[in-house]
């Protein structure tokens, strides 16, 4: 329901058989890895907040990203051994799965790393790209600042090294501990990292970005977005990505800003634009294409949490709701 914190008890593991029989047109998969994503929790209300989330129902199987392999086929296109993914994968050990529903995946394009087409190579590494490409305006050899929230996450700490890529020339990342400042600053490419939990966030963002702020991938709003909104330029881009720090409280989407931050918004002629990934259909392959050449270059650091055992998606989930994760977090159901 609405302003609750998400914990593990919400969710309950209970065996059950499956039909022995796949019908014309179906598959039968065991299922490999399961994402968690911030996104479930608006899936916890029963008004979404969005007409392209449906909400979970209370004992029903819920369902999100999932990787698994095919150990019996009636579906034209798939046979058995294939590796397959689709968002609506059901929170199940084996399932049979319409094959429409399925995509087919090529593991040597992520060097064999199956988990990886759910996040780096899946929708969180096109959230990142598309979202700085269609909404960043960031410009080679412009000499722009980015900030990235939420930025040890699975978006966001891609989104960091994507600005660069792009042509950013200073990349500062915002996170909740110590250890994931230090990974952004020396695994990932990250300028500089701020830890939002300790000191003075304002103070450090103005000597960290001298020349103001000049793009924001935005994951996390409320106050630490405002301090960053209050720094950023004339003429500057954010990227509403998400709003996590939002998404136990009873706000609709994207919430609005406190009226002296949208005065500077306003003033400086900042653009906040809903951005959405799945608006860019036609250009997730082109795109995931690209993440996976950057993932196979080394140009791309990719993170994982990995938690084992479907029985631990709720904990896993959780954990990622309280910033227990650094990079994507998976669950491993089966090796
Ligand atoms: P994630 O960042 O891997 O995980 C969530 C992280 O958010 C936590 O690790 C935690 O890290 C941080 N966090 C949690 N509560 C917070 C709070 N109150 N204030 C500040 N930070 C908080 O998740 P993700 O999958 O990459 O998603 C990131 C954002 O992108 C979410 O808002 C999600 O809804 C959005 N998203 C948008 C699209 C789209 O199409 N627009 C698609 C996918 C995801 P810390 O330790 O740093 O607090």
């Amino acid at each position: 329901g609405k302003n609750g914190v998400p914990v593990a008890e919400n969710f309950r593991l209970e065996q059950s058989t499956i039909a022995d029989t796949v019908q014309t047109g179906q598959v039968r998969v065991k299922t490999l890895y399961l994402s968690v994503d911030p996104y479930m929790r608006c899936r916890m209300n029963e008004d979404t907040g969005s007409d392209y989330l449906q909400p979970w129902q209370l004992s029903e199987v819920a369902d999100g990203g999932g990787v698994g392999v095919v150990e019996e086929s009636k579906h034209e296109n798939l046979a058995k051994g294939d590796f397959v993914t689709s968002f609506t994968w059901p929170w199940q050990a084996v399932a049979i799965l319409d094959g429409s529903v399925l995509q087919k995946l090529v593991p040597q394009l992520v060097n064999g790393r199956l988990s990886y087409f759910l996040g780096a190579a899946g929708i969180t590494g096109l959230t990142a790209l598309l979202g700085v490409r269609e909404k960043g305006h960031v410009a080679v050899g412009a000499n722009q600042t980015m900030v990235v929230s939420g930025a040890a996450g699975a978006c966001g700490s891609l989104a960091g090294q994507i600005g660069r890529l792009e042509g950013c020339s200073r990349v500062v990342g915002i996170a909740g501990t110590d250890e994931k400042c230090s990974i952004l600053v020396q695994e990932m490419g990250f300028d500089a990292a701020i830890n939002y939990k300790k000191g003075n966030v304002e103070e450090q963002l103005r000597e960290l970005c001298p020349g103001g702020v000049d793009v924001y991938f935005d994951n996390v709003g409320g106050v630490i977005s405002d301090t960053v909104i209050s720094q950023m330029n004339q003429n500057s881009h954010i990227i509403l990505c998400g709003q996590i720090s939002q998404y136990n409280k009873d706000v609709p989407y994207p919430p609005p800003l406190p009226p002296d931050i949208e005065k500077v918004q306003k003033e400086r002629n900042i653009t906040r634009e809903r951005f959405l990934v799945l608006n860019y259909m036609e250009k997730h392959e082109a795109s995931i294409l690209q993440l996976c050449q950057w993932i196979q270059e080394g140009k791309l650091k990719v993170r994982e949490t990995m938690v084992e055992g479907l029985a631990n998606i709720g904990a896993a989930f959780q954990s990622m709701m309280s910033g227990g994760n650094i990079g994507k977090q998976i669950v491993l159901v089966s090796k």
